[in-house]
């Protein structure tokens, strides 16, 4: 068996979902499992309509809801038979009647936007979606079967990024979907779950490469291919540089490392269930089936290029909390700041620490934890606001002394901060003033792939178009990050005592 998902662009139109099932077609004698996300911008939609909702904007909430609704009417009406309509037309009249039933509420103040309430909204995309395929399935003559995400994916009940229970979730899908894959392709829509008292969950943004993820790993499937609008993993953000390289193969350390810093092109936690069973994870082209794509296996092919990828993060607030004498390690109070920070994935990542200094970094906009003293002797804490973040990968990086020092040399100038790092890994950082972002990628671009390795690189074959993701920071953003990050110096000043 393998496991196929589909991306949120594969499936945006009737002919990319023909596509799609030419696809699936092709392989279907390996008995193909897919998940797939919602169509297009499907999900950005459903959460404007949550703020126009909640902002009493309930005209703007309505027109976003008659446009969505239109746009899967089309796509369902092109696509699908007039027998294999008649069910989905009754699914998708139910679901915009109770979702604009529930946005009235909203706008009425009848009904609170709870965490639950963005979950069950956030997750229509991915339940149409699933549906439409499935029925096109049908028509387009691949034998396949609908199941609800719902009832396999078991979460904790953290809604908008919830984590699955893996044992639970893996016992729920080997019991059902390698059966009925034996004679249909069993279809499921990304990105959702439900907690134990059934109240949908979703896994975060880009959560459906989790979902194939979990899948893949339940049903042991050969492959995970994850289907995208791009070759491969390339060698830089193409929004940021359109002369980046495909990287061919990547290890499953480099992938994680690779998503973790914030590589669009795979959800976070999405390589840690493939990595546990030593399933390879494909990375292709849905609107260029023949490109080779990128390979993620436990081992990568040998590579003269030390650096295999170059990943951007701009937003980033960053706290250096420093020892001010010698002789005290902040590594005596870092377990305690561990702990403060353990279960806040998104909010605070510890970035990189030595003895004399420790650095996180803060999303723009996030809730800044209420720390309290750890117990620790005197720290000094300084703050870099409008930071960016590049993180260099490649497997031995961080213990290449010959990188380092070509580092130091290539950043030589007060702007960028390379940071130290904890233990061996594969991920080196380099922090430096946002607007700095751009010409130091340059150098650090050139510096690396100035001769790439042909065996793992190669030239994407469609160069998407660079468009240059910007975070406008609203003026009320800028007072409450001002505020938040007083409240978290004064507290961390508190700790000279
Ligand atoms: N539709 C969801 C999102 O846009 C999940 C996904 O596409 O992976 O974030
Ligand atoms: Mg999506």
């Amino acid at each position: 068996m393998i496991l196929m998902k589909f991306g949120g662009s594969s499936v945006a139109s009737p002919t990319a979902i023909r596509r799609v099932a030419s696809i699936v077609q092709s392989q279907v004698h390996l008995k193909p499992v897919v998940v797939v996300s919602a169509m297009g911008t499907t999900t950005n939609k459903l959460s404007s309509i949550l703020q126009h909702a909640s902002a009493g904007e309930s005209y703007l909430a309505w027109k976003l809801i008659k446009e969505l609704r239109e746009f899967h009417f089309c796509v369902a009406e092109d696509l699908l038979s007039t027998d294999s309509l008649q069910p989905i037309d009754q699914y998708l009249r139910e679901t915009f009647r109770d979702l604009h039933v529930r946005m009235a509420e909203v706008g009425d103040g009848e009904r609170q936007v709870t965490p639950e309430e963005t979950d069950w909204v956030l997750s229509l995309g991915e339940q149409l979606s699933s549906r439409i395929v499935t029925a096109a399935f049908v028509d387009l003559g691949i034998p396949a079967s609908h199941f609800d995400a719902r009832k396999l994916i078991l979460t904790d009940d953290r809604f908008n990024n919830a984590t699955p229970r893996y044992w639970e979730t893996y016992a729920k899908i080997r019991w059902t979907v390698p059966h009925a894959a034996k004679d249909s392709v069993v279809v499921l829509g990304g990105f959702m779950g439900a907690t134990e008292k059934g109240q949908t969950t979703t896994l975060g943004r880009g959560g459906s490469d989790l979902t194939a993820s979990i899948v893949g790993a339940a049903i042991n499937a050969d492959e995970i291919q994850i289907w995208k609008d791009v070759d491969g993993m390339l060698t830089c953000d193409p929004r940021l540089r359109s002369d980046g390289y495909l990287v061919k193969t990547l290890s499953y350390d480099e992938a994680a490392q690779l998503a973790k810093a914030g590589a669009k092109i795979l959800h976070p936690e999405t390589v840690a269930p493939a990595q546990r069973l030593h399933i390879p994870i494909a990375l292709r082209n849905t609107f260029n089936p023949e490109a080779p794509g990128t390979t993620i296996a436990a081992t990568s092919a040998a590579c003269a290029n030390p650096v295999k990828s170059i990943v951007c993060k701009s937003g980033i607030t960053l706290l250096e909390i420093h020892s001010p004498r010698p002789e005290v390690s902040v590594g005596d109070c870092s377990l305690a700041l561990r702990e403060l920070f353990v279960g806040r994935k998104k909010n605070i990542e510890l970035l990189g620490m030595s003895d004399s200094v420790i650095y996180l970094a803060v999303d723009r906009g996030a809730e800044y934890p209420e720390l309290q003293t750890p117990g620790a002797a005197c720290m000094e804490v300084h703050l870099r606001s409008d930071q960016a973040l590049i993180t260099l990968v490649g497997d031995g990086l961080t213990s290449n002394q010959d990188i380092r020092r070509q580092l130091v040399t290539l950043l030589s100038g007060a702007q960028a901060l390379l940071l130290p790092q904890e233990s061996p890994s594969c991920a080196l950082r380099i922090v430096m003033p946002a607007n700095y972002l751009s010409s130091y990628l340059a150098i650090l671009h050139n510096a690396f792939f100035a001769a790439p390795d042909i065996r793992v690189f190669a030239r994407p074959s469609v160069a998407p178009a660079p468009q240059v993701e910007t975070h406008p920071v609203q003026p009320e953003d800028r007072e409450s990050r001002k505020r938040h990050l007083l409240t978290l110096t004064t507290k961390l000043w508190a700790l000279r005592n």
